[in-house]
């Protein structure tokens, strides 16, 4: 029977007042094994967690790991899909993790993870991408792909602001734009069908994503940070966010920063040739280039040029095609992993970025890397990066070993078939 048992010992997390996580050597970190193969997975994962924290420290750092409820089990055992609890006990204990759940069909709740992350504010989605050697993949050089999405995960059409048509409320909306803005009301095509949705942008919401996203670029040494937008169509929204994006850059990052608006003012001024030797300069001394690109022309480009983008910040929606497009190239959904944080407060919530594939449920078959290279991420964000390199070491040599789960091994020559468990195991020996 579940329960919201009090964690037996432990340390919560704290932030501290120079914002920055204060780490105990045995924090309680809750979390949610997730629905349909959630439980399988996270059985392996943990083990995995527990293996490479024990031989980085050798006990003297471990988690406390403190299992909160959400999706089905949560609705089976308390009849709520998110009970408070777990939402109380990540906004307490700062930073968790959280297998696949079932989105509820109907009732209030549209997907889970969005409440969780509008209730939490976590404002980053971070999705790192990147190639394991070994790896299936469609492209000719998987190993090009490198890149580190910043999604800006409250705003834009995902804040749900959606009229049905042929509802009340849609006739109230449609009726106030004819009556205000009768100009811009004559541009829907077909009013008497339309579904109409809101998508907020704000200054606030930008600059925070893009703080978040060059302060990972200084701090990983990456050379560039690219913003993706269609502000060529979306020019209060989506334009406003490359301009607010630079604005950042300049104002809050100009001793880190070198941007394109910058190079486009001096061309103004001074020509070409001026621009492009400011902009040398600025590389050579190791400032950070900060460009933009169109959505459409960056989906083709991280696949034709993936040497030309490190850390992307980018809206919601743009964000969401962007990084599964991405994952695609370095193997799917079943390793790519995500983590949704609010630097400000420290609440952070890692989390598989595949769904609870029912078909699968059970059977101890599926690949459990997006969730362990979430635990990755998740030890890289509490400052535990020995335990996250033995981790990465470990997923490195059983691939580089052929040894797979069915999901790799139908499009890998000469692999051995193993289970989610026992690809946990091999990635434990495999640590070195
Ligand atoms: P899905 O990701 O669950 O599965 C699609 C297919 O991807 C599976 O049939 C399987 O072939 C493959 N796959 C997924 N994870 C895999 C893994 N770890 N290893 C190997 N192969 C894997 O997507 P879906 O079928 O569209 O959604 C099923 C349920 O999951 C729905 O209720 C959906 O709302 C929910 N969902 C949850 C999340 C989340 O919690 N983060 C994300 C997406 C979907």
């Amino acid at each position: 029977m579940a329960s919201f048992e009090p964690p037996a010992s432990g340390t919560p997390l704290k932030m501290g007042p120079d914002g920055k996580l204060i780490v105990p050597d045995d924090p309680i970190i809750p979390f949610v094994e997730g629905d349909g193969i959630g439980p399988d997975i996270w059985k392996a994962s943990v083990r995995v967690f527990d293996a490479a924290l024990e031989k980085a420290y050798g006990g003297k750092k471990k988690v406390v790991w403190h299992e909160v409820y959400a999706g089905q089990k949560a609705f089976d055992e308390f009849e709520s899909w998110l009970p408070d609890e777990t939402v109380e006990a990540f906004r307490e204990y700062l930073v968790g993790i959280k297998g696949p759940l079932t989105t509820p069909i109907g009732g209030g709740i549209r997907s889970l993870n969005v409440a969780l992350r509008q209730r939490l504010d976590l404002y980053v989605c971070l999705r790192p991408v990147r190639w394991f050697s070994g790896v299936p993949s469609p492209v000719k050089n998987p190993g090009d792909v490198d890149m580190v999405i910043f999604r800006e995960n409250t705003e834009d059409i995902y804040a749900g602001i959606e009229f049905e048509q042929g509802s009340e409320d849609n006739a109230k909306v449609l009726a106030f734009l004819k009556e205000q803005f009768p100009q811009r009301f004559s541009k829907i095509r077909f009013p008497d069908t339309a579904g109409i949705g809101v998508k907020p942008v704000s200054q606030e919401g930008t600059a925070r994503l893009m703080r978040a996203a060059i302060q990972y670029a200084i701090d990983h040494k990456r050379p560039t940070v690219t913003i993706v937008h269609k502000g060529n169509i979306m020019k209060f929204t989506e334009g406003a966010f490359r301009n607010w994006s630079y604005e950042v850059a300049e104002k809050e990052y100009g001793d880190h920063t070198y941007t394109w608006s910058q190079w486009e003012r001096t061309v103004a001024a001074k020509g070409q040739e001026a621009a492009n030797a400011e902009q040398d300069a600025a590389k050579k001394a190791g400032k950070i280039i900060v460009k933009d690109a169109i959505a459409d022309i960056a989906l083709q480009q991280v696949l034709t040029r993936p040497t030309d983008f490190d850390v992307i910040a980018t809206l919601n929606l743009n964000g969401d095609y962007l990084s599964d497009a991405l994952a695609a190239q370095v193997g799917g959904i079943g390793i790519a992993p995500g983590g949704n944080i609010n630097y400000s407060t420290g609440h952070a919530i890692f989390e598989a970025t595949h769904g609870t594939a029912p078909k699968y449920a059970d059977k101890d078959m599926v690949n459990p890397s997006s969730v362990i290279l979430s635990g990755v991420l998740m030890f890289e964000h509490l400052g535990w990066q020995e335990a996250a390199d033995l981790i990465v070491k470990g997923i490195e040599t059983s691939i580089e070993n052929k040894t797979v789960t069915y999901d790799f091994h139908r499009l890998m020559e000469g692999a051995t078939k193993v289970k989610c468990s026992e690809f946990g195991d091999k990635i434990i020996e495999n640590m070195g």
